[in-house]
Formats: structure tokens, C-alpha cells, sequence
């Protein structure tokens, strides 16, 4: 979103003139000065980006000259931050698709063919050793928002797990880019949504893959 239009769309909520600075620091997220002719507002540019219930909150902040942040805004700082620390730049040297049994890149290109016309962009690597050493944790996969990188476990590269359930993990992994998460009211994430949750019984093969992971699941603490 541009500035000047973040501006209108908050003056409008705030029916107040405000002074909108954005920064790029590290240091000040948000800070709000309330003066008597106008409100002067300086802001970390992740707010440009912001879903719509941050922007309502952001905009009750300013207007009722509380300084206390909702739990809500203060849990999207939280989260952009993070974000931000992963933003130097993507090496894609260092990122792997071709595995000993499953080619990622050729999995996700079938992927977004089928279920998303073929116009999500995302990279996409194996991550992780084939053996993995924590036994408490299974992730088979990630998706960071910050690079639009897809990670997939490198376990997965094994003929013990059916294509159909790999799949079904890049599929899941690129839903979070698709179906975006939110802060709810109380500050929050809701990642796994309801439109989340629909969309992800769209794939073709969403009951072979919950069967087969109610089956195996056992095993994998026992790798
Ligand atoms: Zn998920």
C-alpha cells in the first residue's frame, strides 16, 4: 500500500489530521505523539502491509490517545520482526530440489498447475539431514513469508513416504502463502484458518494422506 493511501485510510477512520512518518529502523515500531493540532505518527514500514484488523487497531490507538498497545498490534510487531530478520537475501545457490527419490521443483510446478493456476511464485528446497536427531518433533515442513521459501524435510526424501503424501505437504506449506493467517482479537495467530482448512481438503488426495499419516505417525519417533 502506498503511503499517501495509508494515510487517507487512517485519517478517515481517526477523523483526525495525522502526521505519518515511516521509518525502516529497528528501534521504533510505532510511535504516537498526540498534539493539540495534530497527531504525529512515525512507523516501521511493516504497518504498510498490515492486515485490515491491525489497521482498525492501529487506527483505535491513535485515536483514543491510550498509550497501551492492543495485544493484537503488538503481536504483529512481534511477528514481522522475526520476518525481517530472515529478509537478507534468499541464496538461492544454497537452496537443493533434487532429492535421491522426489524432485521438489518438479512437485510444486505439477502443484501449482493443478490447484492454483499456476500463478503462485515461491521457491522451494529441502532442509534438514535424512536422519534426524530430535526424536520429540516432527515438522515435515515450513514456509516462510518473509523469502516466499517453501522447506521441506529432507526425511521426506525416502520411498517410505508416498508421493501423494509429499505432495500433500508442499501443497499445505504453499496454502500459508495462499490463505493468509491473521491476529484475532486477542492478539492471536490464526494461522490453520478456516479458508485454510477448506482449501486444504481440495487436495485430491486429502483422506489417503491424513490415513496414511494416522497410520505412520508412530513411527516417526521411532527413526
Ligand atoms: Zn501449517
Amino acid at each position: 500500500m502506498s503511503i499517501l493511501i495509508f494515510q487517507q485510510e487512517i485519517e478517515e477512520t481517526v477523523k483526525k489530521k495525522i502526521k505519518l512518518r515511516i521509518n525502516d529502523n529497528r528501534s521504533t515500531m510505532l510511535s504516537v505523539k498526540w498534539e493539540p493540532d495534530c497527531t504525529r505518527v512515525s512507523m516501521h514500514r511493516m504497518f504498510l502491509e498490515a492486515p485490515k484488523n491491525i489497521m482498525d487497531a492501529l487506527a483505535c490507538h491513535i485515536q483514543t490517545e491510550n498509550s497501551n498497545l492492543c495485544p493484537s498490534v503488538k503481536a504483529y510487531i512481534e511477528e514481522k520482526l522475526t520476518a525481517f530478520d530472515y529478509s537478507s537475501k534468499l541464496n538461492e545457490n544454497r537452496l537443493h530440489t533434487q532429492g535421491q527419490v522426489y524432485d521438489l521443483q518438479a512437485l510444486y510446478n505439477e502443484i501449482n498447475t493443478k490447484y492454483f493456476a499456476g500463478e503462485v511464485r515461491l521457491k522451494i528446497t529441502w532442509y534438514g539431514k535424512v536422519h534426524r536427531r530430535k526424536k520429540a518433533q516432527v515438522t515435515f515442513g515450513l514456509y516462510q513469508e518473509a523469502t516466499k521459501l517453501v522447506k521441506i524435510h529432507r526425511m521426506m526424501d525416502s520411498t517410505f513416504f508416498p508421493e501423494y503424501f509429499v505432495e500433500f505437504v508442499i501443497y499445505h506449506e504453499m496454502l500459508h502463502h495462499v490463505c493468509r493467517s491473521y491476529y484475532d482479537e486477542k492478539g492471536n495467530h490464526r494461522v490453520h484458518t478456516d479458508e485454510f482448512k477448506k482449501k486444504e481438503q481440495e487436495f485430491e488426495h486429502f483422506e489417503l494422506a491424513n490415513l496414511w499419516m494416522n497410520k505412520n505417525y508412530n513411527n516417526f519417533f521411532m527413526m
